[in-house]
C-alpha cells in the first residue's frame, strides 16, 4: 500500500494523476459538474443521440418486453432476438453478409485480433492506433509491425519486407479516424496495398460511424471503398449514443470468432435495453435526422477548428470533429483545461501514454447540438487560455 501512496503522489508531481470527474443529472451538450453548468466538448456523443427521446422510448420498452438483463453468455442462453436484429441491421448497415456484436469496443477489438489471428501471422499496426487495437495485437501472440501514422509507402516496405520470409496471414489494422489526434487513415491506399499483398484490412470507425459518409457508415464511405474493407469494426457507445461495439465481415469471419474469440465467448451479452436502443439509433443516423445532425456536427466542427486554427493553434491534422490542441507537456496541459473548466468549458487534457511524450493535447470533441455562439466563445476562452499559459 506504502508503494502504491507513493507512486500515485509522484504521479501527481509530475502532472500524470488521473482522477474522476463526475456529471450530475444525464448527458448533454451542457452537463452539470461539480454544481456548475458547463459546456461539455469532451464526449463523443457526437450526435446527440445518447440523451435522444427515441432512444430512450427503445430502452424502456425492450426492457419492459425482455427484462433487465440476458443472464447469460451468447454461445449459452444470452443471444436473445435483439442481438440477431441488431447483427442484421448492422450487416444491412455496412453492407457485408453478416455482424457479431460485442459488448465494448475495448471487449471487440481485443477479441477480433485474438480471435482471427494466429502466432505465424503478422499484424501491421498504424503507430498511433486505438490502445483496444494494441492490446488486441498482443493478445493475438502475432508479430507486430507498427508502421509510421498514416505513412503508406513505409507500409508498403514494411509488407515487402515480410512477404520474402511470409509463413502465415497479413492482416493490416487501423483506427478509421484517429481517436486522439482527428486525422483519417489513407484507406483508398491501404486498400490497394492489402490487395496487393493479400493482407486482410480491418477498420475501428469507433469515431467514423455515424458521423462520415452521406448516410453516416462511416469513414470508407466517405472515402468511396466501404466494399472493399474486409473487416469493419466500430462502436455503438459513441455517436451512435448507446454502448457496445460490432464487427461487420464475411460469415466466415463472424462464424470464426463465435468458436474463437474469447472476449465474445466468455461474457454475459449486452442487456436488451441497450440492445433496443441501437436498433433505434441505426434508424435515426440512417434517416434524415441523421443527416441533419451530421450537417449541424461539420457546421460545428468547420467554426471552432477555423477559429483555432486563425489563432495559430497546431490542430495535429484534424479533419474531423476530433479538435485536438495541442500543448505539448502534461502540467501546462493540465493548468489549461482546470482554468478552462473554472471558466465553464470542460475539455480533457490528455497525457501519456494516450498520447506519445511531448503530444500532450486538449482533445475537444464537437457534438451536433452544440450552438454554434457557444462554441466560438469557447474557441476564444481556448485562444486566451493558451496565451497565459506558463511558458
Ligand atoms: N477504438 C477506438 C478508436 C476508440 O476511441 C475507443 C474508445 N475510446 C475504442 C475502440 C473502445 O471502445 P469502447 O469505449 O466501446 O470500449
Amino acid at each position: 500500500m506504502r508503494e502504491m501512496k507513493k507512486r500515485l503522489e509522484d504521479l501527481k508531481g509530475q502532472g500524470m494523476l488521473r482522477t474522476l470527474k463526475t456529471i450530475a443529472g444525464p448527458q448533454g451538450p451542457r452537463v452539470m459538474l461539480d454544481g456548475h453548468d458547463v459546456l461539455l466538448l469532451c464526449s463523443n456523443n457526437y450526435l446527440g443521440l445518447a440523451g435522444h427521446s427515441a432512444l430512450i422510448e427503445a430502452s424502456c420498452a425492450a426492457t419492459r418486453r425482455f427484462g433487465v438483463g440476458s443472464g447469460a453468455s451468447r454461445l449459452v442462453s444470452g443471444t436473445m432476438e435483439l442481438h440477431d436484429q441488431l447483427e442484421q441491421r448492422i450487416a444491412a448497415f455496412k453492407k457485408t453478409e453478416a455482424a457479431l456484436v460485442f459488448n465494448s469496443g475495448y471487449a471487440a477489438n481485443t477479441g477480433i485480433l485474438q480471435g482471427l489471428v494466429d502466432p505465424g501471422d503478422v499484424i501491421f499496426s498504424d503507430q498511433l492506433n486505438h490502445a483496444s487495437i494494441i492490446d488486441g495485437c498482443r493478445l493475438s501472440g502475432a508479430r507486430t509491425v507498427v508502421y509510421p501514422h498514416r505513412d503508406c509507402g513505409a507500409l508498403e516496405s514494411l509488407l515487402q519486407a515480410e512477404s520474402s520470409r511470409r509463413r502465415g496471414r497479413f492482416l493490416i489494422v487501423t483506427d478509421g479516424v484517429f481517436s486522439m489526434d482527428g486525422d483519417l487513415a489513407p484507406l483508398v491506399e491501404l486498400v490497394e496495398l492489402k490487395e496487393r499483398f493479400d493482407a486482410l484490412l480491418m477498420v475501428d470507425d469507433a469515431h467514423g460511424t455515424g458521423v462520415l459518409g452521406a448516410s453516416g457508415r462511416g469513414t470508407a464511405e466517405l472515402l468511396g471503398c466501404l466494399d472493399r474493407v474486409d473487416l469493419h469494426m466500430g462502436t455503438l457507445g459513441k455517436a451512435l449514443g448507446c454502448f457496445g461495439a460490432y464487427l461487420a465481415a464475411d460469415r466466415v469471419v463472424i462464424d470464426t470468432l463465435i468458436n474463437r474469440s474469447r472476449s465474445f465467448i466468455f461474457s454475459t451479452s449486452l442487456p436488451p435495453g441497450d440492445l433496443g436502443a441501437a436498433l433505434a439509433a441505426f434508424d435515426l443516423v440512417d434517416g434524415p435526422e441523421g443527416a441533419q445532425r451530421r450537417q449541424a456536427l461539420e457546421a460545428n466542427r468547420g467554426l471552432f477548428a477555423d477559429r483555432l486554427q486563425q489563432g495559430g493553434v497546431d490542430l495535429c491534422g484534424s479533419v474531423t470533429q476530433i479538435v485536438p490542441v495541442l500543448t505539448g507537456e502534461p502540467v501546462p496541459t493540465m493548468e489549461a483545461a482546470r482554468r478552462l473548466l473554472d471558466a465553464g468549458v470542460f475539455v480533457q487534457g490528455i497525457r501519456p501514454p494516450t498520447v506519445p511524450a511531448g503530444r500532450c493535447r486538449l482533445r475537444a470533441t464537437l457534438m451536433a447540438d452544440h450552438r454554434p455562439e457557444e462554441l466560438a466563445a469557447a474557441a476564444e476562452l481556448v485562444l486566451e487560455t493558451l496565451s497565459g499559459l506558463p511558458r
